[in-house]
């Protein structure tokens, strides 16, 4: 239990503030700097600023206005910085927790590599960019094995979900975010693998008992999915370029020895693979590590393969004969070579057949073939195009069109055919065919191309699921590995989807963060009003709700006759230029602004409607359905049953084996994905939240240095740290608590602190109950010690004085 004293110094100006006050200063580029208060008028405060690093040096005074202004202070309570910040293993035991002393406190952990810090329930994870030895070796996982107090690293997390499973049978999902390279896929590993090891009881009993068939499967699901859906960005050497929840299963197999639950089941759910990489991507990125593997490594490998793959990939040259690899290389980040040994590994321990084998990598060499096909404008017809019969690559290789075409079992003559031209039934049954021009024949390819690639995801996903199997009903643990906010240059529908995600993610973690709150104040008996609880209701709502929301009115666009974007755009002002989330720029035509609960972000219209509709040429579709090959027969065999079909493309696609077989007729990217979302949430609100904030410390991804290495460039970003923390959510639950009560003592800290204001004999009596609690714990002797030190003149008129001071946040 705690007692709790509003805060005088608030968030504004220096208010309340002594002569000799230690406060944190509001600063652009360190974003809080510590600073004292060297006069107190009636009107301002003057701040004399403290250098960290040479606290001699002479900085200048900042005079403060009472009312702010741009610099805002905060009370800094020099017994938690620097060394001290580390004996708190959970910052919400600072007594006075803000901004600016959680900034510090993760900058001082982290200085001393500790990566973890707890706030409250939620555990923040700044990503150190290499191995932290013995971070989490055995001994360490089995140190957190039953351990009951929450501690600051993710095996604690994983294992208080893990208890949450055994000891109530209680559903739980660990929830991971942060922005890309933040370290969510290695946080969410350490989670699966505290979980199967723990299930396993490998590490708790005497000699390694080996994992079960399942466990396996579910470590090695990691490379296997990673390969497929992951690539190296600007921003990580091995970004994942889809979202993933996966359930982990737990209960007793009677075939496997121990007594305790262990895994026996998993699923695996995956979203928005970003299938445009296929086609293309930015400089110094590169496309979906499997092609480079694939590439790199295959001949090594070719004696083991199935004819055709082996005819085909005894061919290549390298990578350069690919258009769609573009100039990417190996990465010397990434070990191709290595990485497909366990690739294929993991595919065995999938229980992939080596012809199953063989089909995936046949098809990973359609998909780069197909995208070689190039188009020309035929002689006598500018309106239409025809296939550029040879690009002189080397001897060898056959034109793109009929190596395409041989890998995914047609001849080039159905190929050229639904890629060059397109039927149409006219009103009376007829049939007209009409040619596509290059540029359109070009998008059939790329949606080939993406279709494919998406369909070969989907396949290894199903297979995955397949073979670890999940059983239908058996408590879970849920880890979800999703992208975080985005905000680019240029933002479009790819980012409006991924943050709409984190949207709801937000207002789930919101609401959380306010239930635990409330039941912190019924269990204290101590009153609170909830007006001041932040809420991004609104911005959901303006995102989704039907009819008027911007996804339901971009979905309604797509069916108009000779809808656009432009339109939608029109629409959208016209029905939402009132809002207080949404937003437009002067002068900025095609753009839109949502002030998204982590900030405004701009979006361009242009491509949105394409992007949602998606559609996949219902020649296409037939023709390959029809191929020789059953693989390509299956991807393509459901989109044919459909008279809509959509190739699941883009950033912006759901995957098919989550949704139902047959799709809804006026389904779109962004209705399947909504829906998607919406039966995850909905799984998700079933179990025991944990929430991981995973922080990229610097731009650059360099590592963690013990000793301070001379380097102009600040390891720990702290403006950049501030920022993250700041859309992650974390200041705003921290402002929850405060909107309640920002001060919070244990009750004995707050006896040690105050005592010397009562009068002399109930100090005795207050020293008197500090022992007894001393000796046997009891909180009651130091609540009733409290009572009466606050109902003591004259300290009862300041606390009053006080509380309305703090409930108003002056
Ligand atoms: P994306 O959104 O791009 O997928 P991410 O948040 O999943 O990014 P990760 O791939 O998990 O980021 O992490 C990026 C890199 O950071 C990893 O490849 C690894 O090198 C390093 N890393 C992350 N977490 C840790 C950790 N706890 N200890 C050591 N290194 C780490
Ligand atoms: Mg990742």
């Amino acid at each position: 239990g705690s007692t709790r004293v509003p805060s005088k110094a608030e968030e504004s100006g220096g208010r309340g503030l002594e002569t000799g006050a230690a406060v944190w200063v509001s600063n652009p580029s360190q974003v809080w700097t510590a600073g004292e208060v060297t006069q107190s008028t009636s009107s301002h405060v003057v701040v004399k600023l403290v250098s960290a690093d040479s606290p001699e040096d002479d900085l200048e005074d900042l005079e403060v206005p009472h009312t702010g202004g741009k610099v805002r202070l905060l009370r800094r309570d020099t017994t938690i910085v620097d060394a001290a910040a580390l004996q708190y293993d959970d910052l919400t035991n600072v007594p006075e927790l803000h901004e600016a002393a959680l900034l510090q406190a993760i900058a001082d952990r982290f200085q001393r590599g500790r990566i973890y810090t707890l706030t409250g329930p939620v555990l923040l994870a700044v990503n150190p960019f290499r191995h932290m030895p013995g971070l989490y070796s055995p001994e360490m996982l089995r140190s957190f094995v039953s351990a009951e107090k929450l501690q600051p690293h993710i095996f604690s997390i994983a294992n208080r979900a893990y208890q949450g499973i055994l000891d109530h049978d209680e559903s739980q999902t660990v929830l991971v975010s942060g922005e890309s390279g933040a370290g969510k896929t290695e946080t969410t590993k350490f989670v699966m693998h505290f979980l199967a090891l723990t299930g396993a009881e490998a590490v708790v009993s005497e000699g390694e008992k080996p994992l079960s068939r399942v466990e396996r499967q579910v470590l090695r699901s990691n490379p296997l999915l990673e390969a497929f859906g992951n690539a190296q960005t600007l921003r990580n050497h091995n970004s994942s370029r889809f979202g993933k929840y996966i359930e982990l299963q737990f209960g007793f197999d009677d075939g496997l020895a121990g007594s305790k639950k262990r895994l026996i089941g998993t699923r695996i759910r995956t979203y928005l693979l970003e299938t445009v990489r296929v086609i293309d991507h930015q400089p110094g990125e590169r496309s979906f590590h499997i092609f480079y593997q694939a590439l790199q490594a295959a001949s090594a490998h070719l004696p083991e393969l199935d004819g055709v793959v082996r005819e085909h990939l005894g061919k290549i040259e390298g990578i350069s004969c690919f258009k769609n690899l573009g100039d990417s290389k190996c990465s010397e980040l990434l070990d191709d070579t290595g990485d497909f040994q366990a690739t294929l590994a993991a595919m065995q321990t999938m229980g992939f057949h080596a012809h199953e084998v063989a089909d995936v990598l046949r098809a990973v060499l359609a998909v780069l073939h197909v995208g070689n096909i190039e188009f020309t404008v035929p002689a006598k017809n500018s309106e239409a195009s025809e296939v550029l019969p040879s690009t002189g690559a080397s001897d060898d290789l056959k034109a793109p069109l009929d190596e395409a075409s041989e890998l995914l079992g047609l001849s080039g003559a159905q190929l050229a055919e639904v890629l060059c031209y397109r039927t149409m039934q006219a009103p009376g049954e007829q049939v007209i065919r009409m040619g596509n021009t290059t540029k359109q024949a070009a998008e059939c390819r790329d949606a080939l191309g993406r279709y494919l690639y998406h369909a070969l995801f989907k396949h290894i996903v199903e297979k995955t699921n397949a073979s670890i199997g999940f059983k239908p009903e058996a408590t879970f643990c849920g880890v979800l590995d999703i992208f975080g906010f985005e905000f680019f240059k240029v933002n479009s529908f790819e980012q409006l989807c991924i943050n709409f995600t984190n949207e709801l993610l937000q207002q789930y973690f919101n609401n959380f963060i306010f239930e635990n709150e409330t039941i912190l104040y019924q269990e204290e008996g101590v009153p609170w009003q909830d007006e001041d609880f932040p809420d991004n209701a609104g911005i959901v709502k303006l995102l989704q709700s039907s009819p008027s929301g911007i996804f339901p009115m971009l979905d309604e666009e797509c069916f108009v006759i000779g809808g656009t974007s432009g339109s939608w755009h029109r629409k959208l002002i016209q029905t939402h230029q009132n809002h207080p989330s949404f937003g437009v720029v002067k002068l900025q035509n095609s753009t839109f602004i949502v002030k998204h609960f982590a900030g405004p972000v701009t979006y361009t219209v242009d491509g949105f409607l394409e992007k949602n509709r998606d559609r996949l040429s219902q020649d296409l579709v037939r023709c390959l359905a029809g191929s020789d090959w059953p693989f390509v027969r299956n991807c393509f065999k459901d989109s044919a049953e459909n008279s809509v079909s959509r190739s699941p493309s883009i950033r912006g696609s759901p995957l098919s084996s989550n949704s139902p077989k047959v799709r809804a007729h006026r389904s779109t990217v962004s209705s399947e994905f909504r829906q998607q979302l919406q039966d995850l949430m909905g799984q998700i609100r079933t179990t025991t939240p944990h929430f991981v904030r995973c922080i990229k410390p610097n731009a650059e991804n360099r590592a963690f240095v013990d000793a301070a290495v001379p380097d102009p460039r600040p390891l720990f970003d702290r403006s950049s740290v501030a920022e993250q923390l700041s859309y992650q959510g974390v200041l705003e639950a921290i402002r929850v608590a405060r909107a309640g009560y920002p001060v919070r003592y244990y009750h004995f800290d707050f006896l040690a602190a105050f005592r010397c204001i009562a009068c002399k004999d109930v100090q005795l009596e207050m020293e008197a109950a500090m022992r007894k609690f001393q000796e046997s714990c009891a909180d009651s002797f130091l609540v009733e010690s409290i009572r009466r030190l606050l109902e003591s003149e004259p300290l009862r008129s300041a606390c009053e004085n006080a509380v309305a001071v703090g409930r108003t946040r002056v």
